[in-house]
């Protein structure tokens, strides 16, 4: 079908997964970036880094060094933090990013404390049971002030649960819920997970291929997305072009689908850059690879972040369609690989 070489697909998911699972709320995703650095240092190509802000960043340098390219992921997620602790011992929460109360109700989670342990527990409304509150809890709002952590351990009282070691300020990981069934991948946090995984495999792609990318590359894998500020810092001044890889929008109204990759032509923060544009469908139908464009409704992305920083580069944003993003994802094997065989041509051209 494709003239580039084969992506290894088990690799992919079997990288995709762990990556899922690897709880990395914004403020909280070293452990993520960590599993990232650890995997891309088998390849002796890359030159790893990590930026002040605790991106990292692996240059592959080639012998035409001039006007690099950037290609740049995230891994943070939507999450919480410990807002309040209450007086019958749960907790009340802040949101990190978008996140949409109704999504997350039951789900399971991780408070992860300041003295480096975890503590389970799970996403509540404060009318919950049943056989008290009964058709009065479907009416009550889903908001901060109504969503509570019910922790799995003993406290009734607010001195129990500091005596657990919760402070203000934890980090609340939601569980991701990862399921692979018949090439559909369903999971929270897939956005953006799986463009991280996009980009490792088209990088395992090559290195096993032997086919170094055309210009040196830096890819940065950003700490910051889900508020906004990711990739505002860490690429490199000389760098000419930046790819952003990030999800694609599913859902009524939308062109994307989760079989495809999709070419943002504009979202929320405007329009991207067109000779970019161009360059990326060329590729495409070069390659035969099966892409769609659309624009996206609320949605901002790394690469604006360095645009609105003053980043002096063209700018394009690819990746592979999410259904129901920020809430229960899925994604599919073809639209991953859509986008990662996306990745290698444009790294091969
Ligand atoms: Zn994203």
């Amino acid at each position: 079908m494709t003239d580039l070489p084969k992506v290894n697909n088990n690799y992919l998911i079997d990288f995709l997964v762990k990556l899922l699972n690897i709880p990395s709320p914004t403020g909280f995703a070293e452990p993520a970036i960590d599993f990232v650095e650890k995997e891309l240092s088998q390849f002796k190509q890359l030159e790893l880094s990590r930026t002040r802000k605790g991106a990292l960043v692996a240059k592959w340098k080639v012998e035409s060094d001039d006007a690099p390219v950037a290609l740049t992921a995230h891994v943070d997620t939507l999450g919480a933090v410990v807002k309040e602790i209450k007086k019958n011992g749960r907790l009340k929460l802040s949101k990190i990013g978008g996140v949409q109360w109704p999504t997350v109700e039951t789900e399971g989670v991780w408070i992860f404390t300041s003295h480096g342990e975890k503590i389970r527990g799970s996403v509540l409304i404060d009318t919950a049971s049943g056989h008290i509150y009964s058709a009065a809890g479907s009416e009550t709002l889903r908001s901060d002030d109504h969503m509570e952590i019910r922790l799995d351990a003993r406290t009734t009282s607010k001195q129990e649960t500091q005596a657990l070691g919760i402070n203000i300020g934890d980090c609340v990981a939601f569980d991701p819920r990862v399921e692979v069934t018949n090439g559909f991948i369903r999971s929270r946090f897939l956005d953006d997970k799986a463009c991280v995984a996009n980009i490792v495999a088209a990088i395992k792609a090559l290195a096993d291929a032997g086919l170094p990318p055309t210009r040196s590359v830096y890819f940065l894998v950003s700490n910051y997305e889900e508020v906004g500020h990711g990739a505002s810092a860490g690429i490199p001044s000389d760098v000419a072009e930046l790819l952003t890889v990030d999800m694609a929008v599913v859902g009524a109204g939308q062109e994307s689908d989760e079989f495809n990759a999709t070419l943002c032509i504009k979202d929320s923060g405007g329009v991207y850059h067109e000779g970019l544009n161009k360059k990326l469908r060329t590729l495409a139908e070069k390659h035969n690879i099966p892409y769609k464009t659309d624009v996206y409704p609320f949605y901002g992305s790394d690469g604006e972040a360095f645009w609105r920083a003053g980043g002096d580069v063209a700018l394009a944003l690819i990746g592979p369609g999410i259904d129901a993003s920020h809430n229960y994802e899925r994604a599919h094997m073809d639209g991953l690989l859509a986008t990662t065989n996306w990745i290698m041509a444009y790294l091969l051209d």
